[in-house]
């Protein structure tokens, strides 16, 4: 640890106090392993924190950010451009699925969150529907911190201590299901019918008070949740009935995490009106999200005088130079490695490792789809979460970096894993589970 104020990094999401204790340290890294302060490799199990899905420290991407922000360090995106933001969003527009063709920058997932959600009350509002102001979210949903994102995200811990939240806004709900769906492998098969309680939601609200809804394909922070078969494709058939807009947070499954395709609309078959990333956009390296729109989106827009501010929204950093050269040069990569073909190829035989683990003590249910699992374990009585937070610290000290959530452990390594390090990254967890109390 630093010798000095050890206070001074109030640290995100975390047990400062327990983390100051025994805390974890990484230095460096390269391609799937990070090095700890004391040396040891670290077998990287979620991608950083489901971002790096290249790998660590690519030289093409590293080149590209030194290139950039010793060319044009900063530039304005208000009232002026540079070629860098042109080409990235040209590059990201052509990646997502359908008519997604129109990217608005911004700097992280949270703030994508916030951006669709004001872009959908304002594109009624254009055209006349300004009474569509409500959101319809989900139980368990993640859509980052801002007060949007809270508002509409299903976490009860992280909205409780925050007041109010955004006005108008329901829950559907979610959609994890162990009596019927345990163990299930890929989309569950049960849980379709749990999309028509967005009819009931619709009913109980004018229809044309509703501005949209606000999903993650797959549930990723809360545990990894994979859509049952059918589900989104209903949301989406409720959505057209009645002239909602569907936002689907990929910021977790964008770039290739499902397997074959950029965003997990297209290996679903279902298209939004908006998609909100980040993460992956940039292989983790400098903060980026973006919100991407369907024509008809960006064309209610584009209606009024010429002069006219379109959309009064941004960011200073929307558009940053450093970010969309990294941007571009993170999405050559996933082309030229084919990162993407890869994670579907590599999918079945991760998902028979992920499973591997199953009669393992306190295991309770596995999930997977594409490069991306979980293992939930059954909580203490009393002290749920424990031994989620034991499996995670003990993996770390045995070279292991996953991500916890409560009792469950998520696993989505970089794209770039082979088998034997697929191997080793289910042998070490299933070590440290054989030894868990
Ligand atoms: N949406 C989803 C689905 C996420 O998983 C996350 C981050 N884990 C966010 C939004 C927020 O992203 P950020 O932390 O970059 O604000």
């Amino acid at each position: 640890m630093p010798p000095t104020n050890h206070d001074a990094f109030w640290m995100p999401f975390t047990a400062n106090r327990q983390f100051r204790k025994t805390p974890r340290m990484l230095v460096a890294a390269k391609d799937m392993h990070y090095t700890a302060e004391d040396g040891t490799q670290v077998l990287d199990g979620c991608a950083g924190l489901w971002c790096v899905n290249a790998g660590h420290n690519r030289p093409k991407i590293t080149e590209a950010v030194q290139k950039a922000i010793a060319t044009l360090d900063f530039a304005p995106t208000f009232q002026m451009g540079h070629p860098l933001a042109f080409e990235a969003a040209d590059r990201i527009a052509k990646l997502a699925p359908a008519d997604l063709n129109h990217v608005f920058f911004c700097n992280s997932g949270s703030e994508a969150a916030d951006t669709a959600l004001k872009m959908a009350i304002a594109y009624h509002r254009i055209r006349g529907d300004a009474a569509r102001t409500r959101f319809i979210g989900r139980e368990r949903g993640y859509h980052g911190v801002g007060f949007g994102g809270i508002s509409v995200g299903g976490i009860s811990g992280n909205r409780k201590l925050y007041g109010t939240m955004l006005g108008g806004v329901d829950h559907l709900p979610h959609t994890h299901d162990p009596a019927r769906n345990a163990f299930s492998r890929g989309l569950p098969t049960h849980g379709e019918e749990l999309a028509d309680a967005l009819e009931r939601i619709v009913a109980l609200h004018d229809p044309s008070t509703i501005a949209s809804v606000i999903v993650e394909p797959m549930a990723g922070s809360t545990g990894v949740l994979p859509p049952p078969v059918g589900y989104l494709k209903r949301l989406r058939e409720i959505c057209d009935k009645y002239g909602i807009l569907l936002i689907f947070d990929e910021v977790i499954t964008g770039f290739g995490r499902m397997g074959g395709t950029a965003f997990a609309a297209e290996k679903f078959g279902v298209t939004p009106d908006i998609i909100t990333c980040a993460k992956g956009i940039t292989n983790g390296t400098i903060p980026m999200g973006a919100a991407i729109a369907r024509d008809h989106v960006f064309e209610t827009f584009m209606q009024g005088p010429e002069a006219g501010i379109e959309f009064p929204h941004g960011y200073t950093y929307s558009g940053h130079p450093v970010a969309c050269a990294a941007s571009i040069a993170t999405l050559d990569t996933y082309a030229e490695e084919g990162l993407f073909e890869r994670a579907e190829e590599l999918a079945p035989y991760f998902e028979d490792a992920v499973h591997s683990l199953r009669g393992l003590p306190h295991v309770i249910d596995i999930r997977n789809i594409g490069l991306v699992g979980a293992v939930e374990l059954e909580a203490r009585t009393g002290a749920p979460g424990t031994r989620g937070y034991e499996v995670f610290d003990r993996a770390f000290r045995d070279g292991l970096l996953l991500r916890v959530t409560g009792d469950t452990l998520a696993i989505s390594p970089p794209l770039i894993i082979n088998k034997a390090q697929i191997d080793e990254l289910f042998g070490k967890l299933g070590a440290v589970l054989r030894d868990t109390e």
